[in-house]
């Protein structure tokens, strides 16, 4: 048996009529920028966040950077952030001209740590970015204390944790803004590139509207610097027939984590960490992320018998050499570089068959049984 880390063909399958059909209408318009499509994508997904506004991006990463230009974050500004996050997350920081502060993570949920980030804050601080990571909320209600006392803007990075909840609340619902990316690999994913922004500021949503289009306004008068950074009609037109799954797949997510949690408390309580879920937070599983010391060999093992692991992150952000001029070192972040060491996830996608996950915990235990055999 082989176990792919993500399967996108199963889905594909039961909505390929439907997306031929809205691919062809939108090349039989001929409008392919800022058309029907992204309007209705936008729409529907502010609504779902409970949001006023929302801006359809080029990506993930460019929400994010525009977030930060609409929260009039600018060269000199600090902005903290976690160093156990995809590079975007610090990335867009560094391009508006800012500088990352790295603080680190709660060992148990991987999430920024708000103590941490409260003992962070200079003159300079003007943001904070939580990373809601593998589908999971940063405890939101600490961080907005924080914010409030000292004005800053929350910039939720949500890329991983479309339809995630905290004590009730959706994704962007706390911060000043939240932001999406479709790459196809996320819950919601595009053919291609895709993000969005959402926000209940109308003036932050007008700013970044205005970003989004070189920073026009009216059209051919430049005010602001901008960029082009716009969701595209064809991947709005996938998006569109995509979005009505979320719910059900992120539901289907959910199953597929509980089933291995069960499992993994049957077989490898021992040796294996699952994943911790807050009891306020509704964790909508965009990977399901096991801790084990002895990760390098396991994810060796689990390969040689077709099982695809991946590991999210390799090397912590405060040590990546584009950095190295912010001045950290190793054991700066002990929590961070911890998990860096010991965080496996394993094959996540709603179509992710029960015999599969079988697979992969039996294989997983006999990874175990022969270490122990080698130790004795
Ligand atoms: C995927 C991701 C991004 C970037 O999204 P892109 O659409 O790929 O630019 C940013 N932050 C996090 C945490 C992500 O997982």
């Amino acid at each position: 048996m082989k176990v792919p880390m993500l399967d996108l063909t199963e889905q594909y399958k039961s909505l390929k009529g439907e997306i031929g059909v809205a691919l062809e209408e939108v090349m039989s318009s001929s409008r392919f920028i800022l058309g029907d499509n992204v309007k209705k994508l936008e729409q529907d997904v502010a609504e779902f966040s409970n949001a006023t506004h929302s801006v359809g991006v080029a990506n993930g990463s460019d929400a994010l950077h525009i977030s930060l230009l609409g929260c009039g974050v600018e060269e000199g500004d600090e902005v903290i952030c976690p160093a156990f996050t995809f590079f975007a997350t610090a990335g867009a920081i560094a391009r508006a001209g800012a500088t990352p502060v790295f603080v680190d993570i709660d060992p148990k949920t991987y999430n920024i740590d708000p103590s941490a980030v409260a003992q962070a804050v200079t003159d300079k601080t003007k943001a904070i970015i939580p990373v809601h990571l593998y589908g999971q909320m940063a405890d939101m209600d600490a961080l907005k204390e924080i914010a409030e006392k000292h004005n800053l803007a929350i910039i939720e990075d949500a890329a991983q944790s479309i339809g995630a909840e905290y004590k009730g609340k959706k994704v962007g619902e706390l911060g000043t803004t939240a932001t999406y990316s479709f790459f196809p690999t996320k819950n919601l994913g595009a053919y291609g590139d895709a993000g969005m922004i959402i926000t209940s500021d109308d003036e932050v949503a007008e700013k970044m509207r205005v970003i989004r289009v070189h920073g026009s306004k009216p059209k051919y008068y430049h005010h602001v610097l901008g960029y082009n950074s716009r969701l595209d009609e064809l991947q709005a037109a996938i998006l569109n027939v995509k979005f009505p799954h979320l719910t059900d797949w992120n539901k289907k997510r959910i199953q597929n984590a509980e089933y291995y949690t069960e499992l993994i408390n049957k077989h490898l309580k021992e040796e294996v960490v699952t994943p911790f879920v807050e009891e306020h937070n509704y964790h909508i599983f965009h990977q399901y992320t096991i801790r084990v010391p002895e990760r390098d060999k396991l994810q060796a093992f689990l390969k040689e018998h077709g099982i695809a692991t991946m590991i999210y992150y390799p090397k912590p952000l405060h040590l990546q050499p584009v950095f190295s001029n912010l001045g950290y070192k190793e054991g700066d972040l002990p929590h961070t570089e911890k998990a860096c060491g010991e965080a496996l996830s394993l094959p996540m996608f709603p179509e992710l068959k029960k015999e599969q996950q079988e697979f992969v915990i039996e294989t997983m235990k006999s990874f175990f049984e022969k270490n122990r055999e080698g130790e004795a």
